[in-house]
């Protein structure tokens, strides 16, 4: 969402009723579990580390790839009124100048001059003050915080060698604006006519002030944004269609809807230029937060950018001969936040015949592996067989191989990664070309034959599904 802005406290409800209430899930039992079976690291660790910046293992990249497919095939594969777009982390500066970045992209930040930290002042609650027992910043007898002074979220940098204001350029904050400043070519070379939208996905940087709580807030991330140029007098019907998509979105993906919460801006958060957004927001650990936005933005990029750059940034219906600035909604996500998300709602630990499990009861579109492959033990031919079987099923769904350790340990390695199905490769399997397989949910196991395994696999993927935690 583009500056210049208001930014809020993180929206905790009142804790009237259950409602209110912060997930169950501890972030520290998501942060190891990621951790532990490689999810996500800490980056730079063998340095110590570098604050608030992680790295995505395998099975990180699995997930988050298969969100941001997800993304896709709901923009681009379910629809023809979108196209994709993929523009420059480094744009223009005059990009910033004419979206408001460069003078309103700011948080109001305070220092505290006894423990020397620096702290967002609309997010003191969230802080941790440099001393010792920590205590929120300016709760502590010797805690000195200055007034707030704006601090520009902006990552400054230099193009080519010479470092002078005119090399002076910026890392994104948002991907937003790199479609605003394709819209003429993509009118050109699409054919669409308004309504219609840009979608991209990519990398955006903000030097927040305050990062934390994992993934959800940090310097370096990804964006999923669309932007949709509509005829001004049916933004106010796109803005409740993005709406209700969007909620779908997260709903058929497994988030049990108890856990998100549709927030319209109070009219002083609003931007000036927006007559409507609303936050999705989802249940995290520490509360309520915004998971993604979605604005009715009017034709405010459109005519700045079209300002600063002299060219004709409108729309020139041929039929009615009317030309117009389209108005403009937009739905932007986080990838990371969506992943955490997901992530905190499949968490679950339960006892099974009197010893824990912990599960991530992922959708299968989005489980990194859809399928375990087992022999049940290392001899009579199973692994062989095993491993015939998985090379030819790996070509049809993302399957893995595991032949080592008891098979217990290794159903709970599957689990903890989300694996939707297993298959068993047994004694019997030689003689009835037949597998157990065990679902990762309902922890039943069926005998299936091994030719019907790609298309009851393919079936129960694209099923309805729904968290088995209710
Ligand atoms: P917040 O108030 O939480 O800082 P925002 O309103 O500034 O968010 P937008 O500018 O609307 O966020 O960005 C769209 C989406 O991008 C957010 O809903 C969030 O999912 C994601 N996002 C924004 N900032 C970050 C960040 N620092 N780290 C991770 N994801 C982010």
């Amino acid at each position: 969402m583009a500056a210049p802005r208001h930014r809020r406290p993180v929206n905790v409800p009142e804790p009237m009723d259950d409602t209110a209430l912060p997930s169950p899930v501890a972030m520290d039992e998501i942060v190891a579990l990621c951790k532990r079976r490689g999810f996500i690291f800490p980056s730079s660790e063998i340095y110590g580390g570098v604050g608030s910046t992680y790295d995505y293992g395998h099975y990180g990249v699995l997930l988050r790839g298969n969100v941001k497919a997800e993304w896709w095939r709901a923009m681009l594969t379910e629809r023809d009124d979108i196209v994709a777009l993929d523009s420059a982390i480094i744009q223009h500066p005059k990009v910033w100048e004419a979206s408001g970045h460069v003078g309103g992209f700011s948080d109001p930040m305070v220092d505290c001059k006894t423990c020397k930290l620096r702290f967002r002042e609309d997010k003191l609650d969230l802080g941790n003050c440099g001393r010792k027992p920590s205590k929120l910043p300016g709760e502590g007898p010797d805690c000195e915080l200055t007034a707030a002074r704006q601090f520009n979220l902006m990552f400054k940098t230099q193009v080519g060698p010479l470092e002078d204001s005119a090399s002076t350029a910026y890392l994104r904050p948002e991907t937003a604006q790199g479609i605003f400043i394709n819209f003429k070519n993509v009118l050109q070379f699409s054919r669409k006519k308004p309504p219609f939208g840009i979608a991209q996905i990519g990398k955006s940087f903000r030097n927040e002030i305050t990062t934390g709580n994992f993934i959800f807030r940090t310097r370096e991330f990804e964006q999923m944004e669309m932007e949709f140029f509509c005829p001004p007098d049916e933004a106010p019907q796109w803005h409740q269609h993005w709406l209700d998509e969007r909620m779908r979105w997260f709903v058929e993906l497994g988030i049990r809807a108890d856990n998100l919460l549709l927030r319209a801006h109070e009219a002083d958060e609003l931007s000036h230029y927006s007559s409507a957004t609303s936050d999705i927001e989802y249940r995290f650990p520490m509360g309520f937060s915004e998971l993604e936005g979605i604005a009715n933005r009017g034709d405010f990029d459109l005519t700045q950018h079209a300002k600063h750059s002299g060219e004709k940034l409108e729309y020139f219906d041929q039929a009615s001969g009317e030309r117009y600035v389209p108005h403009v909604i937009e739905p932007a996500a986080g990838v990371d936040r969506a992943t955490l998300a997901f992530l905190v709602d499949a968490y679950r630990v339960e006892q099974v015949e009197g010893r824990a499990r912990t599960v991530l009861s992922l959708h299968p579109k989005l489980a990194p592996v859809k399928l375990a492959v087992l022999p049940l033990v290392n001899r009579d031919g199973m692994a062989e067989r095993a491993r015939r079987i998985y090379e030819e099923i790996k070509r049809r769904v993302g399957a893995e191989y595991d032949g080592g350790g008891s098979i217990g340990k290794r159903y709970r390695r599957q689990d903890e990664i989300g694996t939707p199905w297993c298959i068993t490769i047994d004694g019997e399997t030689a003689d009835d070309d037949s597998v157990t397989l065990r679902d990762r949910d309902s922890l039943a196991q069926e005998r299936v034959k091994i030719a019907d395994l790609p298309a009851l696999l393919a079936d129960r993927l694209e099923a309805a599904w729904t968290s088995p935690q209710g």
